[in-house]
């Protein structure tokens, strides 16, 4: 035992003399903004011990090499004594001690689960708006990658892109090359984080994940790009949504005039105000990319449909939701949007097929219709068709209902069943799918309508505004009375059709 203490006596006073060498021993250890976002399970302890067993080591040999002569006798003399104590069994654990210890240790706090509730940003803005905010940020989105080339289009976004957003934008291969066509697949909300009460500067912070199909280069040699990054926005606090048109200008967020720097590039040359870092609106701070691969989306082959027999999401106040949303327009209830549900659906898998969307672009809204169309094209390019035959809708169940300052939104969960293959054109070869046998399938699909607007949902093919046989242009307008029928503002439009093993509630 006295050997044990001596070990001891020895190893206080080297640990002293190490103690000005773990100051700069840290390389960086800062946080980062570590994307906030995938499974942050518990993690936690564990390798701990080993790292600072490394630290200690490491530590020793830099002394040793510092002071060698003091060193190298230590380390001799340390290495004797290790091994006395060693063949007498004095360093052995006793017996059960890590259970022990294991008992005795609090549980580890699980690692908080990011919230991915867009709507608690209402808490703080009484005007947001989740549509509103998605909407926002798929344009953001498209016109920050095709102004990436352009240093002065770049220039002209600087109230929603840091420096170091616009940084990385300008540096996204392939360099000089300019994007041409931007479609969001997907858009996953990863994290909102809130002010606690009393931090100033007070700010909201929005983490996404956006999946998305680029295309670069001129016409002849464009090149597809399959593309996936993690955008990080912030705003301050106190900002309020602003009305759909002014959102989707992005103008200058103080005073509604096509931004312009001033002398002071985070100033308006307009109204004078600094209008970065979130003052007045979204700005995006960072940006991750993640994945970036050339190449034309996969059209052919058979993907086995998942998710069709997992449980249905269901928002957890739906009810109440329901309720309210009923009690403001009695005609909103399930049987008379149904009905709209079962048009939309009819005339969208007719359009698909046909390969020519115009009948259905009166019942999407205009991202939807990008995204639609783009898919259309993909197929196009690549001499093939996707057959939809005999579909129909088997079931369909209200899932949500969102209600904000611009807009109603209902989520159905629908299944459908019918015969789904893809042929090349030329030849008629079936080359995915199956043109004989039913495939059942289900899908999350979101109606949105402007807040206000009230009455039952239109489940003929006529303008909700003049009622003559509808007909639009491309950009949603009825041919005859002009009125914008896919903005939601006369009735439910499909914004959203979600994949079950995308969709979180
Ligand atoms: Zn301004
Ligand atoms: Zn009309």
């Amino acid at each position: 035992m006295s050997r044990f203490r001596r070990l001891l006596l020895v190893l206080l006073p080297l640990l002293l003399l190490l103690l000005p060498l773990l100051a700069d021993a840290r390389p960086g250890g800062g946080e980062g903004y570590s994307g906030g976002g995938g499974g942050s399970s518990g993690g936690g302890g564990g390798d701990g011990d080993g790292g600072f067993v490394f630290l200690l080591i490491e530590l020793w040999l830099r002394f040793v090499f510092r002071h060698p002569l003091i060193g190298i006798p230590l380390t001799i003399l340390i290495l004797y004594l290790f091994a006395k104590a060693k063949k007498k069994g004095l360093l052995d654990k006793p017996a059960g001690w890590d259970s022990t210890r294991a008992r005795q240790r609090p549980p580890a706090p699980a690692a908080p689960q990011p919230s991915r509730a867009l709507e608690a940003v209402r808490a703080f803005d009484p005007d947001f708006s989740a549509v509103l905010f998605e909407d926002f940020a798929y344009t953001l989105y498209a016109s920050a990658h095709r102004a990436r080339t352009d240093p002065r289009a770049l220039d002209a976004l600087r109230p929603y892109l840091s420096d170091a957003a616009r940084a990385t934008l300008a540096q996204l291969p392939p360099q000089g090359t300019p994007v041409v066509a931007v479609v969001v697949g997907a858009l996953r909300v990863l994290d909102v984080r809130l002010p606690p009460p009393g931090t100033t500067p007070a700010r909201v912070q929005v983490s996404l994940e956006l999946e998305t199909n680029l295309t670069t280069g001129a016409a002849g040699s464009e090149q597809t790009w399959y593309v996936v990054e993690r955008w990080h926005l912030q705003r301050d606090a106190g900002v309020r949504t602003k009305p759909p048109a002014q959102v989707a200008s992005l103008h200058c967020p103080k005073c509604g005039a096509p931004f312009a720097p001033a002398d002071d590039p985070n100033r308006c040359s307009y109204c004078a105000e600094v209008v970065t870092g979130g003052r007045f609106d979204w700005s995006v701070e960072t940006i991750e990319p993640l994945r970036r691969e050339a190449r034309p989306p996969a059209l052919t082959g058979t993907v086995q449909e998942v998710g069709t027999g997992w449980a249905t999401v269901f928002q957890p106040d739906l009810a109440a939701r329901q309720a309210e949303l009923q009690k403001d327009d009695p005609a909103a209830g399930d049987e008379a949007l149904a009905a709209r549900v079962r048009l939309i659906y009819d005339q969208l898998n007719t359009a698909w097929t046909a390969m020519d969307l115009a009948p259905i672009r009166p019942y999407v809204s205009d991202q939807l219709f990008d995204y639609l169309q783009y898919w259309i094209e993909s197929y196009r390019r690549q001499g093939l068709r996707n057959v939809l035959v005999g579909m129909r809708l088997t079931e369909l169940k209200r899932v949500k209902v969102v209600r904000d300052r611009w807009y109603d939104a209902v989520t159905f969960r629908i299944w459908g069943t019918g015969r789904d293959s893809t042929v090349r054109v030329a030849t008629g070869d079936v080359v995915g799918g199956n043109p004989h046998t039913d495939r059942n399938y289900s899908e999350y699909w979101t109606f949105i309508r402007g807040a206000g607007v009230h009455g039952a949902a239109r489940a003929d093919k006529a303008c909700p505004n003049c009622a003559a046989p509808l007909e639009t242009n491309m950009s949603g307008a009825c041919t005859y009375c002009g009125a914008k029928v896919t903005s939601g503002q006369f009735d439910w439009v499909l914004s959203k059709i979600e994949q079950d093993e995308a969709y979180t509630g």
